[in-house]
């Protein structure tokens, strides 16, 4: 089997090669970019199963390398490390379209297990992939093809999208509140006080009933969300 492949944009050089090591010898293979123009152009260049992106780096920050590889390959797994720990830049950072956010400095040990979750997720981890799909109303996401369609029509997610819908899916009709989604979707439970979540829920919704009737994303205000058909 191919090890999966990590691209790395970092401009520490210490950093890098302390992440890279720990991640070789834990079966990945890795690629070092020192600046975001070097990472824009292997991420379009190769097929990386998982991006690793640092938010300060010379030249062209992080949000836009994101931004641009985004705009390539809606879903390869970007997660984004930074100094800054402010909840506006991790909204800024969800907005240019990363899944996940570790803020430095990082226990290695942290970095690997949020690395884990990912490639499990796009890989299928070994589980047997079924060919299921999941229906609510005319919304239908396929699990096997990991994509996702209204009306037939199809809608690009990301990866953390994709987990989000699917976990609302396959507990339709029943509102799961906001620590349910963070502890599932994200293996983390977000500090009280983010709205990660709910960010999250905006951009569902403004992929799959923004532009469709009926709308299926409800809020149970004070408890969390659901899907349904009403
Ligand atoms: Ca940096």
């Amino acid at each position: 089997m191919k090890p999966p492949m990590i691209l790395f944009v970092e401009d520490e050089p210490k950093v890098a090669a302390s992440v890279k090591q720990g991640l070789e010898e834990n079966g990945f293979e890795v690629d070092l970019a020192p600046d975001g123009a070097v990472g824009s152009y292997l991420a379009s260049s190769k097929k990386y199963d998982l991006i690793l992106l640092d938010v300060n780096l010379p030249h062209v920050s992080g949000y836009e390398v994101c931004r641009s590889i985004r705009a390539k390959d809606p879903s390869v797994p970007v997660i984004m490390l930074t100094a800054m720990q402010a909840i506006e830049n991790k909204i800024s950072g969800f907005d240019a379209g990363a899944d996940d956010y570790i803020v430095k400095p990082f226990d290695f040990r942290e970095l690997l297990a949020r690395v884990k979750v990912f490639l499990k997720r796009s890989t299928g981890g070994g589980e047997q992939l079924e060919d299921v799909i999941l229906r609510v109303a005319d919304l239908e996401l396929n699990l096997a093809e990991k994509s996702v369609t209204r009306q037939g029509m199809p809608i690009t997610l990301t990866a953390k999208e994709f987990a989000l819908l699917e976990f609302l899916m396959h507990r339709k009709g029943r509102v799961v509140s906001r620590a349910d989604i963070s502890e599932h979707v994200w293996d983390v439970n977000f500090d009280t006080g983010t709205n990660v979540v709910d960010v999250y829920i905006n951009f569902l919704r403004k992929k799959i009933d923004k532009n469709f009737e009926p709308k299926l994303i409800h809020t149970k205000p004070g408890l969390g969300y659901y899907l349904k058909e009403l």
